[in-house]
């Protein structure tokens, strides 16, 4: 259920207790330990470890405190270890400028030159920041578009920095020392972080978490970060452990995903997945090729598609719900049937339901289907994207008459349904006020901004 994403079991003090440690990791439900090496010698330690233990994984790297002797023959040598199989990144890397055991030059130096061996290996990079804020985020900056995959451990930047590696695609990890009493400035960066982009780690055996704090941390008390997690972003410790687990088979690989889910849980709404098919092909959906949401798998082939009566099973009453939402990373008005099936026997059974719609329902359906959401649906949510049609048909790669057809398709809803909303993405303020003239003024419907999450 937990995985520790960073715990250095190389160490002297795991010399003598180590399968111990390894048990009562295993005992608690951490499923899986990465071990990140620090030098050349640590990472033939962290190998062997994988070897030995069936849940360990390894990454291979140079610290930035042992970068003094740097050269860049090194580069082979942490490519051979690379190569073998439980090594699933490169670290641990990066820049260290509050101990400044090694020059910086040489740090900056060891550092772009591993991030150069981890993209050519495809392998995702384990990094090491303490500050050095500034030319951290230069450099990641300048692997945009490289393919480069980076772990931010120990996190303790900002969140504006935080949330620049997260438009990137990066991963952020904490460790025990979010449950420190003094460390709210942290816990409020952590609240900041979209938990599709974090991890759990220890940094065994330093950072041991509260209430043990002062003892040899170790992987067992992950469950502790995952806590504090859970408390801060206030959803379940189980939750914290799906999402994250997740999030570590997509960065690291390691691990199984998930069965798709038909219905799942988000707050207090019960969510439908009715399809993963779309008409449109928007440039940033994520439907395709990384169909994953808090921990969900989402992803469904046309033939895998559930009947009706396989919702209506897994909603039960739908009382117990705030809504039921018919979305999925997908179009659901592609299986309208279904939707209205199912939809019924919520209203039927005193539930509320909406649907997370592109608009085009009419388009697909080849009929105003409008008129058949009354008394099925009660709200409809449409994502309107931009105000701009030329932009609209770039960003959905649609025709430019799907604008309107969605315009329209909102005016008409509004005759049938308790409420239309409509909903743009956080952009700049600029376009969020044309949008929403857009969408008060001329369609005289809701106008909703969405998080970027
Ligand atoms: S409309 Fe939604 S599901 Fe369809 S491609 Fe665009 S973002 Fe993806
Ligand atoms: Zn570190
Ligand atoms: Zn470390």
């Amino acid at each position: 259920m937990f995985i520790d994403t960073h715990a250095h079991l190389f160490f002297e003090n795991y010399k003598d207790d180590l399968d111990d440690v390894i048990n009562r990791a295993k005992n608690k439900g951490v499923d899986y330990i990465i071990v990140p090496a620090t030098d050349i010698k640590t990472a033939k330690e962290a190998i062997a470890l994988a070897e030995k233990y069936e849940q360990i994984y390894a990454t291979v790297g140079i610290h930035p405190h042992d970068t003094k002797e740097w050269n860049e023959n090194l580069i082979a040598e942490i490519e051979a270890l690379a190569k073998h199989p439980k090594v699933v990144g490169i670290g641990e890397i990066g820049l260290d400028y509050y101990y400044d055991f090694s020059p910086k030059e040489q740090q900056i130096k060891a550092f772009k030159s591993q991030l150069d061996l981890a993209v050519k290996l495809g392998l995702p990079a384990v990094i090491h920041n303490r500050d050095s804020d500034k030319d951290m985020l230069e450099i990641i900056q300048s692997y945009c578009g490289t393919g480069l995959k980076a772990q931010f451990h120990c996190y303790n930047g900002s969140l504006d920095d935080a949330l620049e590696y997260m438009k990137m695609n990066h991963f952020i990890s904490f460790t025990g020392n979010i449950t420190f009493k003094k460390s709210d400035s942290l816990r409020s960066i952590l609240k900041g972080i979209d938990l599709n982009n974090l991890m759990l780690e220890t940094d065994s055996p330093f950072l041991t978490p509260v209430p043990f704090r002062g003892k040899r941390n170790e992987p067992a008390y992950v469950t502790y970060v995952a806590q504090q997690v859970a408390d801060v972003h206030e959803i379940s410790i189980e939750d914290v452990g799906r999402i994250t687990s997740l999030n570590v088979f997509r960065f690291f690989g390691i691990g199984t995903p998930p069965k798709t889910s038909h219905t799942y849980l988000m707050g207090k709404s019960l969510y439908v997945n009715v399809t993963n098919r779309c008409n449109a092909d928007c440039t940033f959906c994520r439907r395709k090729d990384d169909p994953y949401l808090r921990g969900y798998n989402l992803g469904m082939k046309k033939s895998d598609e559930p009947p009706a009566q396989v919702y209506i099973n897994e909603i039960g009453d739908p009382k117990k719900y705030d809504e039921i939402v018919f979305c999925g990373y997908g179009e659901p008005t592609i299986r309208w049937d279904v939707v209205k099936q199912v939809a019924k026997y919520v209203k039927v059974n005193g539930g509320k339901t909406r649907i997370n719609t592109n608009g085009h329902g009419n388009i697909i359906n080849k009929r105003d289907i409008t008129p058949e959401m009354k008394d099925l649906i009660d709200v409809v949510s449409i994502s309107l994207n931009t105000y701009d049609p030329k932009h609209y048909a770039e960003l959905m790669r649609v025709t430019e008459d799907h604008f309107d057809e969605m315009k329209l398709f909102a005016i008409k809803a509004k005759s049938f349904v308790k409420k239309v909303v409509m909903t743009v993405v956080s952009l700049d303020e600029v376009e969020i006020e044309k949008s929403r003239k857009v969408v008060e003024d001329e369609i005289g419907v809701e106008f909703r901004v969405r998080e970027y999450f």
